[in-house]
């Protein structure tokens, strides 16, 4: 009893300390924002979200990955300001990496993973502003009481007086409102394991199924897709991958992997770009830093940490604990 309990204090540290890591981490985006005098960075930034719920129970024991909705609201407003920056779809990146040179300037692509039945009200505000974006859904999760892979939202699910809104997934009767709201649906997979983990013919069924469920689902044929967990350190973009992506019409893929992408980089990062991910917090300057293509050092000090000997790349052990508790893994 006493060891279990002395487990759990110790995950609540390291969570705590990783909270800490990436709020510290975030200060300094901000600080390379200004140091660049307020402008955005060149290329193309791709902002990371998941979740978008109204009311969640603030003491939690993982993190839930959650933007609150008003939150949410005021960072949409906060980058409508940002006249530096242009806003893209999905197809858009694409059509670039089909041929079209993207001229010089600051691009913004917004993606979401996973899409619970509250990113609805969110694709609802992008649409009222004629924002485009891109949403991830692994498909064998659409209509589903809960995501099964998600730690947070098994135990969301448990609580008294939870509200559903909070942990469930999308329907498939809403993939074509998303649609018809502008929302690009795209695939994260089938089974939202990570692909580093799978055997050649598991990844290729896996990729194969996502995307003909997407196509089915909106009527059109997808262009990017976002690698589960997504972190290349960690083995979770296996080189192979790219391969039955493009024999599956995939133009692009994104990776977990913090960062901005420059345009003359595009097609050869082509299906690992980089994404920044929005924090519960990022309001004003912290969301405009990150708008702009700053992600502060964590990024950099984890690939040197990586690169020290014996940090061998070991793909998500999906459904054994949970990905928030790892101290350098992002979630996608
Ligand atoms: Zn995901």
């Amino acid at each position: 009893m006493a060891r279990l309990r002395g487990k759990a204090l110790l995950g609540v540290f390291r969570l705590w300390v990783k909270r800490a890591l990436f709020y510290l981490n975030d200060v300094a985006a901000v600080i390379q924002y200004a140091l660049h005098g307020f402008r955005p960075r060149q290329g193309l930034t791709i902002l990371c979200y998941h979740r978008t719920a109204q009311g969640l129970p603030r003491r939690v024991p993982f993190n839930p990955y959650n933007v609150d909705l008003q939150v949410f609201l005021k960072q949409l407003e906060t980058i409508a300001a940002m006249k530096a920056i242009t806003i893209v779809s999905a197809g858009q990146v694409a059509r670039w990496l089909e041929g079209e040179v993207p001229p010089h300037g600051s691009y913004l692509l917004l993606t979401f993973d996973d899409i619970w039945q509250n990113n609805l009200s969110a694709a609802r505000a992008l649409a009222s502003r004629g924002m485009p974006a891109a949403f991830f859904v692994p498909t064998a999760h659409i209509g589903k009481e809960v995501f099964s892979f998600s730690a947070f939202d098994v135990w969301c699910k448990a609580q008294s007086g939870a509200d559903p809104d909070w942990y469930t997934p999308i329907r498939a009767e809403d993939l074509p409102r998303l649609r018809s709201l502008k929302i690009e649906v795209q695939p994260h997979s089938h089974a939202h394991r990570s692909l580093g983990s799978m055997s050649s013919a598991e990844m290729e069924d896996d990729i194969r199924q996502s995307v003909a469920i997407v196509r089915q689902a909106v009527g059109e044929d997808p262009v990017a897709f976002a690698y589960p967990y997504g972190s290349t350190m960690l083995g979770d973009v296996p080189l192979a991958a790219a391969t039955e992506l493009k024999r599956q019409g995939i133009v692009f893929a994104v990776a977990t992997d913090a960062g901005c992408n420059r345009l003359a980089d595009l097609r050869r990062d082509a299906y690992r770009l980089r994404r920044i991910p929005v924090n519960p917090y990022d309001v004003g300057l912290f969301i405009r830093a990150k708008a702009a293509g700053f992600c502060g050092p964590l990024s950099l000090a984890k690939s040197m940490f990586h690169r020290l000997p014996g940090m061998k790349a070991v793909p998500h052990a999906n459904g054994k604990g949970s990905p928030d508790m790892s101290p350098t893994r992002q979630r996608g």
